[in-house]
C-alpha cells in the first residue's frame, strides 16, 4: 500500500474539517495498522474555514488571487485604491513579502492584498498574524506584487467570500510503539491538504515516509518509545499538532517527549532542507546527511527549526525538533501538485536520513535547547 497514491490520488483534496479529511485519517490509520502498529485517534474541536474563490480585478483586468484562510469576507465586492503598506515576513523566517491595502476615498482599509510568502504564484495560505480571524485578504503572486509596486494608487476590486465553520471535530492519527523506556520520540507528518490542492507532495509524501519508517522500526525492540503521528489541520495553522501538544501538556504526557522528527514535502523540490533546533540536533542531522552523501546529490540547506510546520510547536515547548523537506517548487499548494512530480529517490533519501536520526535519538536524545 502506498499512501502517496491513496491520499494524493484516490482521496485527493482533503482540507481539514471535510469528509475527505475524515477518509484520509481512516486510510492512514489502516496503513499504520498494516505496518504493524496499533493506531488510535486523538480528537479535538476546531473552528473551520470554507474558502470561496476570491476575486481580484485591477483596473478592470482579472488577476489571480488565492484565498487567505480565516479571512473575513468583504461586504460584497469592494473597490478602492491600492497602497503599499510595507512588507511582512512570517515569523521573521519566511522571505519578506509585500503587503498592500485597498482603501476607500477616506483611506479606510477595505481589503488586503498579500504577496505570497514564497514569491511564486497566488496560492492559498494563512496570514502571519498571530490570531485566527483577520480582515478581508487575498494572496497575490510575487510577479503581481512587483507589478503593483510600480502602479500604486490603481483601482482594485476585491471580493472575499469565506465562511467560518464552528463545531468541527478533527483527528490526529496516533500510534505508539513501546520501547524499554517511557521516553518517546515523535515521528510525524501532516495528512491534510490546502483548498483545491490534492496535496500529493504536500504532504502525502511525508505521511508515506512516516509509514515506511514505522514499517522499518516496528517489530524490533528499542531503548525508547516511538509515537507515530499523522497530524490533521496543519495547513490552517498547525492546529492538529498544537492541539495534541496542548492536551499532552495538560495530562503531563508531554514531559516524556524527547524529540520530534517531522517530514513535510519530501519527494520534489529544489533543495534538501534540514531544519532543526537546538544546534546539536541540526549537527547530528547534518552528519547523517553527510554519511549518506546527500550533499553531493542535493543543494543542502541546514538551519534552525522554522514556523509553518508541525515540528515548530514542539520547538516552541523547548523540545528538540527537526523537519526533513525538499523544498522550493512551482506547484506548491496548487491543483498541479500531481503524482508525476514524485521523485522516489528524494522520498527514499528523506526516509533514510530521518531513520538514522530517529535511531540515534532512540539511543541518545539531544539535550533540550
Ligand atoms: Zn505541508
Amino acid at each position: 500500500m502506498n499512501l502517496v497514491e491513496t491520499l494524493g490520488l484516490e482521496i485527493g483534496v482533503r482540507q481539514a474539517g471535510t469528509p475527505a479529511a475524515d477518509r484520509a485519517a481512516q486510510a492512514v490509520a489502516d496503513a499504520f495498522g498494516d505496518a504493524g502498529l496499533e493506531p488510535g485517534f486523538h480528537e479535538f474541536g476546531m473552528l473551520g474555514y470554507e474558502a470561496d474563490e476570491p476575486e481580484l480585478e485591477v483596473e478592470g483586468e482579472r488577476w489571480d488571487a488565492g484565498p487567505c484562510i480565516y479571512s473575513n469576507p468583504t461586504d460584497g465586492t469592494v473597490e478602492g485604491r491600492v497602497r503599499r503598506l510595507g512588507t511582512h515576513s512570517i515569523g521573521g523566517f519566511f522571505p519578506e513579502a509585500d503587503v498592500f491595502a485597498v482603501e476607500d476615498e477616506d483611506g479606510r482599509e477595505l481589503a488586503r492584498l498579500l504577496m505570497t510568502p514564497f514569491g511564486g504564484p497566488a496560492i492559498p495560505f494563512l496570514t502571519g498574524a498571530r490570531q485566527i480571524a483577520v480582515g478581508p485578504a487575498v494572496f497575490i503572486s510575487g510577479e503581481d506584487a512587483a507589478r503593483l509596486r510600480e502602479r500604486e494608487g490603481v483601482l482594485a476590486r476585491v471580493r472575499v467570500g469565506g465562511r467560518f465553520v464552528p463545531g468541527l471535530t478533527e483527528r490526529n492519527v496516533v500510534a505508539e510503539l513501546r520501547g524499554q523506556s517511557e521516553e518517546a520520540i515523535v515521528v510525524s507528518a501532516h495528512y491534510d491538504s490546502v483548498w483545491r490542492g490534492p496535496g500529493v507532495i504536500d504532504n502525502a509524501t511525508g505521511v508515506e515516509g512516516v509509514r515506511r519508517i514505522a514499517e522499518n522500526l516496528a517489530g524490533h525492540g528499542h531503548m525508547r518509545s516511538l509515537i507515530f503521528i499523522a497530524f490533521a489541520a496543519e495547513e490552517i495553522g498547525c492546529i492538529g499538532s498544537r492541539s495534541w501538544i496542548f492536551d499532552s501538556e495538560v495530562t503531563g504526557e508531554l514531559g516524556r517527549i524527547k524529540a520530534c522528527v517531522n517530514l513535510d514535502c519530501i519527494a520534489h523540490g529544489d533543495r534538501l532542507e534540514l531544519m532543526a533546533s537546538p544546534k546539536a540536533l541540526a549537527d547530528r542531522l547534518q552528519g547523517f546527511a553527510g554519511e549518506l552523501g546527500l550533499g553531493e546529490r542535493y543543494d543542502l540547506n541546514i538551519g534552525p527549526a522554522g514556523p509553518g510546520v508541525d515540528a515548530f510547536p514542539f520547538h516552541e515547548k523547548g523540545i528538540p525538533a527537526a523537519t526533513v523537506s525538499h523544498f522550493g517548487y512551482d506547484e506548491y499548494h496548487l491543483p498541479t501538485e500531481r503524482l508525476e512530480l514524485v521523485d522516489e529517490q528524494r522520498l527514499a533519501d528523506s526516509v533514510e536520513v530521518a531513520t538514522l536520526l530517529i535511531e540515534s535519538l532512540l539511543e541518545q536524545p539531544v539535550q533540550r535547547g
